[in-house]
């Protein structure tokens, strides 16, 4: 428990778009909806953009 809580994803969702397209692997299109953006996809290996 912090002073500098995060917003909620829940309300984070439909604000911005562009704040998660660089979670989507360009390769094959997964999404990686986890809290920390992986520096590979889950899915193919592929590298995403930083
Ligand atoms: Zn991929």
């Amino acid at each position: 428990m912090t002073n500098q809580d995060p917003p909620p994803d829940e309300d984070d969702i439909g604000g911005d778009p562009v704040c998660w397209l660089d979670r989507v692997c360009p390769e094959c299109g997964r999404f990686a909806a986890s809290e920390r953006k992986p520096r590979t996809c889950p899915e193919c290996g592929a590298e995403l953009s930083v």
